[in-house]
């Protein structure tokens, strides 16, 4: 049977993955609520996967040096990774991860768990247009937004 990193392979070493690994994703996402607050993802793009931490880490530093700001903090504004101008998180925006997967697949179900997960980056609407679902909420019921 499956697994959910069967023909995947590492984006630095080119090996294929092992039962744990890492990836890199770019989400459309808005947080609604207090603290700690609800994600929303109105869309989840894989972009490449790491096969051990010391690839996921090497991919990481090259990302976050062509970045102003990596690492954004846990507050509602924080300012865009690329130009600084302040993201609303609270507002639909583009926010890039990277995530520790352990595979979790089943005989008749191929799943992976996330261990850890680091946001890298959130991009302004400037920076990176977020892409909603075509099932998008309308903000208004949600008690946020204009
Ligand atoms: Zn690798
Ligand atoms: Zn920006």
């Amino acid at each position: 049977m499956g697994n959910s990193y069967q023909g995947r392979y590492c984006g630095v070493c080119e090996h294929e993955l092992p039962h744990g690994y890492f990836s890199l994703s770019k989400r459309s996402q808005t947080v609604t609520g207090s603290e700690p607050g609800v994600v929303l993802v109105s869309d989840d793009e894989g972009l490449t996967d790491f096969c051990s931490q010391g690839c996921a880490e090497y991919a990481e530093a090259a990302i976050s040096s062509t970045l102003s700001s990596p690492y954004p903090g846990p507050g509602q504004t924080v300012p865009c990774s690329l130009c600084l101008r302040p993201v609303d998180r609270t507002s639909p925006h583009v926010s890039v991860s990277m995530s520790e997967f352990e595979d979790a697949s089943e005989p008749w179900l191929v799943s992976a768990r996330v261990v850890d997960e680091r946001e890298l980056a959130v991009y302004c609407h400037g920076c990176a247009e977020p892409r909603l679902a075509s099932m998008s909420f309308d903000e208004s019921e949600l008690g946020v937004g204009a």
